[in-house]
């Protein structure tokens, strides 16, 4: 099937609305054909491998199929600020970001647009694209999707959001998020498997699942690191991130309009130990802070 048709009747992640995205008609994360979006910069503040000492040469995408109401990206994720691109414009963001010097180029949140993207990606590669290419999704998205993205994508870095249902479909609005995002971290590893990396610790290919701990959810944070260590090889990497801080529409749920306890962000890390887990990353305090959110502006867009 060519990659368009899949937006005809769209069954691009698993909310598979089935609207015909072609001739404009919108499903749950509002998203049409173009591809919209809103900075492409170098990035310094992603984990030491991907940011390097040249910065991570990220892509924001505009829409979401997730509408998480602490989101600190709402901006272009719920609000839809972002300019609208076609393929080959996408790929002279690409090829531009690459000849500044960047490790990688990073598609933040890039799932509603995943058959545009498979065509990007040819095309760019076929154009020079050499840095590897990271995959920086909430992990809401399908297997079968995702396979069409083998050959093209060399890091997964999904954001492995909760275990439980309650405060998935709560706080996001998604059903079934749990067993769609096992699902589909089980393809990525399939795909690139455990993290390579470089002379200079720079990750060439591999799956690094990063998770943000929300406060009084420590317990199911648990969780997602037990399915982690059950499922996984231990030496997979694991990016636990306590830059939680409440934004958006955090203050309608008072359990989480405040910051994540430092306590709990603890807690977390000493069960990844106590249970076996080796390799990651963790944030140091002061990562809550408002500069570390992009300024969304279009840069390097026009
Ligand atoms: S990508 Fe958007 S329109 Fe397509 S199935 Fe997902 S939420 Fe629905």
């Amino acid at each position: 099937m060519e990659e368009r048709e899949l937006l005809e009747d769209c069954r691009v992640c698993p909310r598979r609305c089935g609207v015909n995205r072609l001739k404009g008609e919108m499903g749950f994360c509002g998203a049409r054909d173009r591809i919209v979006v809103a900075k492409a910069f170098a990035h310094r503040w992603e984990e030491p491998c991907i940011s390097g000492s040249r910065g991570s040469g990220t892509v924001f995408f505009s829409g979401c199929n997730l509408k998480c109401a602490f989101c600190q990206n709402y901006r272009i994720s719920q609000e839809w600020f972002g300019k609208a691109v076609g393929e080959e414009e996408l790929v002279e963001i690409f090829l531009k970001l690459q000849a500044r010097g960047v490790h990688n180029i990073n598609l933040v949140t890039p799932t509603i647009y995943t058959p545009q993207l498979v065509v990007a990606l040819k095309k760019a590669k076929d154009r020079g694209l050499k840095v590897p290419v990271v995959w920086n999704s909430n992990a809401y998205e399908s297997p079968e999707v995702l396979k069409r993205l083998e050959g093209l994508v060399d890091v997964y870095l999904p954001d492995l959001k909760y275990f439980g249902e309650a405060p998935a479909r709560k706080y996001s609005r998604v059903p079934g998020y749990f067993e769609c995002a096992a699902k589909a971290i089980l393809e990525m590893y399939r795909q690139v498997g455990e993290p390579v990396f470089d002379e200079k610790g720079m990750i060439k290919r591999g799956l690094i699942i990063r998770h943000l701990v929300l406060p009084g959810l420590k317990e199911d944070s648990k969780k997602v690191l037990d399915f982690i260590k059950s499922s996984l090889p231990s030496g997979v990497y694991v990016s636990l991130m306590g830059q939680y801080m409440p934004c958006y529409r955090a203050g309608e749920f008072p359990e989480i309009n405040r910051p994540l306890p430092k306590e709990e962000y603890e807690e977390v890390i000493e069960y990844f130990f106590e249970i076996g887990l080796e390799n990651g990353f963790a944030q140091e305090e002061g990562a809550d802070s408002p500069e570390y959110v992009p300024n969304f502006d279009l840069e390097g867009i026009i």
